[in-house]
């Protein structure tokens, strides 16, 4: 769609970064040009609420650029979620594996309620680890999953199938 190409069109492609080998989708060029990231907002909403979100989560760092405008434009509240240590109140924490070790992330527990369906934001779906592990979260507080939707999806690495059974039928929309 045109809107598809506006997006695509402001995405850089920057090589060896952060390592050599690695080709980097820097999205810097679509947050400052207004009309590509309004178009950008008003997708993520509309994705939002016809899967029934209540909330929209954000993924540090990123994800929170992308999923707060899109919690006003859709009238929705936004949750954070960040790396482990950040969050001053009590919080749900989970691991998860990286190519070399593991990280943390966490939520505030009483963020995320059994009343939530919650959307989760992101700009890059890579290896589908962060996404995952978030989804983990979501479940442990004992919210429902509306869906993950993100700008962009890696298919050769195959975050996807990595996101099955923690989406439990849950959509998986990529821009
Ligand atoms: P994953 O856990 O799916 O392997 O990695 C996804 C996370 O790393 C996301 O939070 C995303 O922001 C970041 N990420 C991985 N690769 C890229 C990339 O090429 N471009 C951008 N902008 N973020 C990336």
């Amino acid at each position: 769609t045109d809107i598809q190409e506006l997006l695509l069109s402001r995405i850089r492609d920057v090589p060896d970064h952060p390592k050599p080998g690695v080709v980097f989708k820097d999205i810097t060029p679509l947050l400052a040009d207004p009309a590509a990231f309004a178009a950008l907002t008003e997708a993520l909403a509309e994705i939002s609420l016809r899967h029934g979100a209540t909330r929209v989560v954000g993924l540090e760092a990123r994800g929170f650029i992308l999923a707060a405008p899109v919690a006003i434009r859709a009238g929705l509240g936004f949750v954070p979620v960040r790396k482990a240590g950040k969050l001053p109140g009590a919080t749900l924490r989970q691991a998860y594996d990286l190519e070399y070790g593991t990280a943390e992330i966490e939520v505030h527990a009483e963020d995320l309620t059994p009343e939530d369906r919650v959307m989760v934001i992101d700009d890059v779906l890579a290896t589908g680890g962060t996404a995952a592990a978030s989804l983990e979260l979501v479940r442990r507080a004992g919210a429902q999953v509306a869906g993950v939707a993100v700008l962009m999806e890696l298919g050769f690495l195959d975050g996807r199938a990595k996101l099955t059974q923690e989406l439990g039928g849950a959509p998986l929309e990529a821009l």
